[in-house]
């Protein structure tokens, strides 16, 4: 068996955005020389997520209102989280709505998607340094 691990540097000059990481995933994939495996692509930081879904900027402006209805950036006071003198209690929540990692089936060296499936770096409290993992296993 092999494997291939790589990490993606991230730095949003926004609080939130979601970018599509797809190219940078089917790179890593291209690399790793796996014809047949799984990758799982996860966000190193609990205040971002990694998640599949379609590649349409309605949708994306629509998840941020529905994350902004369930976890409001402000008031910030409204969080217990960030009475430690954080700011970022909504983006622990969102990135818990959003979720962590995904993993893709590798066929005949490449992601083997269902339809319109994408990869996006969802980020919640950007405007700094931020990791996501790539690792690759199979043969
Ligand atoms: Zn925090």
């Amino acid at each position: 068996m092999k494997s291939f691990r790589r990490e993606l540097f991230f730095n949003i000059p926004k609080r939130r955005a979601f970018i599509n990481i797809t190219p940078q995933v089917e790179e890593c994939v291209r690399e790793s020389g796996i014809r047949e495996g799984l990758v799982l692509v996860n966000s190193m930081h609990i205040t971002s997520s990694v998640f599949i879904n379609d590649d349409e900027s309605g949708l994306h402006h629509d998840y941020d209102v529905w994350l902004e209805k369930l976890a409001p950036h402000e008031p910030i006071r409204q969080y217990k989280h960030n009475d430690t003198g954080e700011d970022n209690a909504d983006a622990h929540l969102k990135r818990q709505v959003m979720g962590r990692e995904v993993v893709v089936a590798i066929t005949n060296g490449k992601l083997d998607f269902g339809t319109w499936e994408q990869i996006f770096y969802g980020e919640f409290d950007g405007k700094r340094r931020k990791r996501v993992l790539v690792k690759i296993v199979g043969e």
